[in-house]
């Protein structure tokens, strides 16, 4: 499968990792939309939130437990924005689900 976030995850293509074990991997975004701008993906291939089952969903779960871990290990004591784009109208480019986490400076609510 000719899937960009796949190739990350098995290391075809470079990433600066911040965080991988067996099911997941973070990776800085290669365009930060602030200070520290994170995606965590699942090493399986979902491809956005609405494949997400009862077969797949303990990586989701995980996920978020990576989150929690990498918000106190790089200090988001301020607080972090986690975003999850799915599908076209919600600006989805990559089709690996993946949820951006971001911190460093103010959000404005509601999103654009
Ligand atoms: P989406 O728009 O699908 O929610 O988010 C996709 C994100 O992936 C974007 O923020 C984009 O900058 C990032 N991205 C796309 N291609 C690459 C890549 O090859 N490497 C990294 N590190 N990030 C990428
Ligand atoms: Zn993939």
């Amino acid at each position: 499968m000719d899937c960009i976030f796949c190739k990350i995850a098995n290391g075809e293509i470079p990433a600066t990792k911040v965080y991988e074990d067996e099911t997941v991997v973070a990776f800085n975004d290669l365009e930060p939309q602030a200070p520290t701008h994170i995606l965590v993906i699942p090493k399986q291939h979902i491809t956005s939130a609405a494949d997400i089952s009862a077969e797949n969903s303990a990586v989701i779960a995980h996920i978020f437990e990576v989150i929690a871990q990498l918000s106190k290990e790089l200090d988001m004591k301020d607080g972090f924005r986690v975003v999850n784009n799915c599908g076209d109208s919600a600006g989805q480019t990559v089709k690996h689900i993946h949820f951006h986490l971001m911190s460093g400076r103010a959000f404005t609510w509601p999103a654009g």
